[in-house]
């Protein structure tokens, strides 16, 4: 069979290549070695966690704020059984709408590993063994990542686990350790902690969520802190051992002493790993680096013409929305067109709650940059809506540059930011100034009113409500 275009790995990056490739006219198919589509977003990332992490909100604010509101409740219980099985139907009905969309756009779906035979060949192995071969004139490696680990860890699957596994436990963890106190560890921490779990975070560096910006994560520690989380900051982890039921993590401290913390369950999130295994890249001359990411140029072209490499794969941010995008702008190079990607207004979320999110520079970075810029911060404690929703925790900080006010970055962490960043991304790529922001209307009562005050308080420390 010969295609337009090969898609191989249907993920974020490699199903919206192919839904834009047809668009655009190109015979397209997609390789999927997995019987469901989606990847690991879809069915063992952002959307499973989300479903877990709503569920679990609901049952803390029913046992910790429901009384507040003035309901009543009796006998408030979690069926977990339950919650991982609408869990796994959220996770069906997106992966299902993913195999509509294929043949919505008439785009051929191959299920099996898909390696290179040559730079046009790549051949298709299902699960019984039986193979095909299709060719295609441009091919996209989509193939995406898996979790990571530490050379002296032993993955059991059992009780050291990694994020795929949190997300259908058949129990509520007593103790769950969490290593690394990234994005994926501190929202399925959230979810078990919610549920009554301890959860104890082990983290090499001095501050959760470290590639963001420092005030971030000082604030979601003291919620998190609130929630009953406990913290090993500064804490290197030297051994992991499991028996049937129990769990020990040692971790060196700052002085070099060792601690040793004991549960039942370990989650082991400390980032994710480029995924090559079977795809064969050295038959198409396609070279990987030293950190096992498919080496690409700044229009995604690996070391082979007609082959791209786009998302988790790839250098860059490790986010279903920057996959997406580098999908698109890979298939509209090639239709010749000439889209373009601004990598530094790709935003960044953390779904705890209150959640974080963030767009541009840190202060940290435009401080190592020596860009001279300003601050401008409002607490959602001021926030008449934060107030009635109970929902106080956190604040927006905007950066702006000192002499033009152009926006530079910004981070907020507090309710539904994930949602209202949105807002400062498009306000960053039309390149507005904090006043821009700081003289438009925001509906009120609103989250977003922070926004707006914060880009006053950058401005001319105009803030009304504090
Ligand atoms: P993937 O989604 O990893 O897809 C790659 C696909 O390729 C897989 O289906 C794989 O089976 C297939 N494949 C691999 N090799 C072959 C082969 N040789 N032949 C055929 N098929 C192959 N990101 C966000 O933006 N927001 C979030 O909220 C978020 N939450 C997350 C939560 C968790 C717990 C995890 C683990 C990740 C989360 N992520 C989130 C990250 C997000 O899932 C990834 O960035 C995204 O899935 C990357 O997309 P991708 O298309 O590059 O690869």
């Amino acid at each position: 069979m010969k295609y337009d275009l090969i898609v191989i790995g249907s993920g974020p990056g490699g199903y919206v290549a192919a839904i834009r490739g047809a668009q655009l006219g190109m015979k397209t198919a997609i390789i999927e070695k997995y019987p469901t589509l989606g990847g690991t977003c879809l069915n063992v990332g952002c959307i499973p966690s989300k479903a877990l992490l709503d569920s679990t909100e609901h049952y803390h604010n029913a046992a910790h704020t429901f009384k507040t509101h003035g309901i009543d409740l009796k006998d408030l219980k979690v069926n977990l059984k339950q919650m991982i099985s609408r869990k796994d139907d959220v996770v069906k009905q997106n992966v299902d709408g993913i195999q509509y969309l294929m043949k919505k756009n008439k785009i051929d779906v191959h299920q099996g590993v898909g390696s290179f035979v040559d730079k046009n060949t790549v051949k298709v192995t299902k699960d019984d063994g039986k193979s095909d071969e299709i060719t295609g004139k441009n091919i996209i490696i989509a193939t995406g990542s898996k979790p990571a680990s530490l050379p002296f860890i032993e993955i059991d699957k059992k009780r050291i686990i990694t994020s795929t596994e949190a997300l259908k436990m058949k129990e509520v963890p007593k103790h769950m350790i969490v290593i690394g106190g990234g994005v994926i560890g501190m929202e399925l921490g959230s979810v078990y902690a919610r549920m009554g779990a301890k959860v104890s975070v082990v983290e090499f560096m001095d501050s959760l969520i470290p590639s963001m910006d420092k005030t971030m994560g000082k604030e979601l520690q003291k919620s998190l802190k609130k929630l009953g989380f406990e913290f090993y900051l500064k804490h290197k982890v030297t051994a992991v051992k499991s028996t049937a039921k129990q769990v020990t993590v040692t971790a060196e401290n700052s002085k070099g002493e060792a601690v040793e913390v004991k549960g039942d369950y370990v989650l082991v999130s400390i980032g994710r790993k480029p995924y090559t295994e079977g795809l064969n890249p050295e038959a198409a001359g396609v070279k990987l680096n030293d950190r096992g990411q498919v080496e690409v140029d700044e229009h995604l072209k690996t070391s082979t013409d007609n082959i791209y490499a786009i998302g988790d794969v790839v250098k860059g941010a490790m986010l279903a929305h920057k996959a997406e995008e580098e999908g698109v702008l890979v298939v509209e190079q090639l239709a010749g067109q000439k889209p373009h990607i601004n990598y530094n207004l790709i935003p960044g979320v953390v779904y705890t709650w209150p959640e974080v999110a963030a767009v541009g520079h840190t202060e940290e970075e435009l401080k190592e940059k020596g860009v001279k810029y300003k601050t401008g911060k409002f607490p959602f404690m001021a926030s008449g809506r934060a107030r009635a929703s109970m929902d106080m925790d956190g604040l927006v900080k905007v950066l702006a540059d000192a002499e033009t006010d152009e926006i530079l970055g910004v981070h907020m962490i507090g309710p539904r930011t994930a949602d209202m960043i949105a807002e400062a991304v498009v306000a960053m790529e039309y390149r507005a100034s904090a006043e821009d922001i700081a003289r438009m209307s925001h509906a009120h009562p609103t989250y977003t009113e922070a926004f707006k005050e914060a880009c006053l308080a950058a401005t001319e420390n105009r803030a009304l409500h504090v």
